[in-house]
């Protein structure tokens, strides 16, 4: 017997997942999003969103729950698995997971980018122990207390702000002498008084007792070592794409990013990518709510024309 075959398969329940599904619901198709765990993606982990258009300052988790409750209040379905594999340029498209094997006539591939880890020993079983990704997530944790801030980018400025207002102390730790962030930021945390600079810097170890109790920095130019004492440690040096199990059939740039123009289209026909999995030049709620909305359009058309 025949599988059912889904008019369209939505790998990841982030905005622009669950604005795909919307928008495919609401135009009669038939739209199931595999989400691994619960709808937001990484807008969940952010506790305030005050960039939303219409939304006065919102949790990003409940902004997720809502995205999934109004698109299946339209129709679209949600299964919670892990995607395994894909075959993206069979009829119909197939896509493998823990739950079994899904058929659809499009893909929309919405997983989203995570945190690029430094590869620290232990880095990743002191989560919750002093290392953190997410300030607006963590910081709270750390009110009067001394962290490092690691980066040199928008975000790690930003973050570095962010704890300025919680923490006592504030380290921002970059590999070198000058800041990729905008200027802006730059002269922000100048005037701060409890943000200090560590210039051509990185971690070398952590200086664990049970949790994060210091760090030991390196100099980037003359190798020598220094401890610096502190309860956490931010880490903020940019993103990676979750693009890997389609890495062998859907183009990607050289940081693993969905090579897709404003029409969300990738190389294969009938798959697409939104939000921040794709090649963009922002990467926000709105943008990827955006790219959702698009890539129905351009899967109707598809769907049209076969
Ligand atoms: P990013 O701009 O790629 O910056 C990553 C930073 O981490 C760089 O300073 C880089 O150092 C450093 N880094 C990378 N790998 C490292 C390693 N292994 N060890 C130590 N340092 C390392 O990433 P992002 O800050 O996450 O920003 C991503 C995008 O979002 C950017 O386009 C950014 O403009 C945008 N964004 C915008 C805003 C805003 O307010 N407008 C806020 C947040 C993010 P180098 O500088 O030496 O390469």
């Amino acid at each position: 017997m025949m599988e059912h075959i889904h008019d369209m398969i939505i790998i990841g329940g982030g905005p622009g997942g669950y604005t795909a599904a919307l928008y495919a619901a609401r135009a009669g198709m038939d739209a199931v999003v595999l989400e691994m765990l619960s709808a937001g993606g990484q807008m969940a982990l952010t506790q305030q969103i005050e960039n939303y258009p219409g939304i006065d300052l919102i949790d990003g988790f409940e902004l997720g729950e809502k995205m999934k409750q109004i698109a299946e209040g339209f129709g679209a379905k949600t299964e919670y698995a892990e995607v395994y594999s894909t075959d993206l340029t069979a009829y119909p498209k197939i896509v493998n997971t823990s739950e079994g094997t899904f058929y659809a006539q499009t893909v929309v591939i919405a997983t989203g980018a995570n945190p690029r880890e430094l590869g620290l020993n232990g880095e990743a079983s002191l989560v919750g122990r002093g290392v953190s990704y997410c300030a607006s997530c963590d910081g709270m944790f750390f009110r009067g207390k001394t962290v490092c801030v690691v980066g040199g980018g928008n975000t790690a400025a930003a973050e570095a702000v962010t704890l300025s207002r919680i923490a006592e102390k504030v380290y921002l730790i970059h590999r070198r002498d000058e800041l990729r962030a905008t200027k802006i930021y730059h002269d922000q945390l100048e005037k701060l008084e409890n943000v200090e600079f560590c210039w051509n810097s990185e971690i070398d170890d952590f200086i664990v007792d049970g949790k994060v109790k210091g760090v030991k920095l390196k100099n980037t130019k003359t190798g020598e070592i220094c401890e610096l004492p502190c309860d956490g440690v931010f880490i903020s040096i940019g993103r990676k794409p979750a693009s890997e199990v389609f890495a062998s059939q859907v183009e990607t740039d050289e940081g693993g990013y969905i090579i897709a123009d404003e029409s969300t289209r990738t190389n294969i026909r009938g798959v697409y990518a939104v939000g921040d999995v794709r090649t963009k030049a922002l990467r926000q709620v709105v943008t990827a709510c955006s790219d959702g909305a698009t890539c129905v359009h351009y899967a109707e058309e598809y769907l049209a024309e076969k």
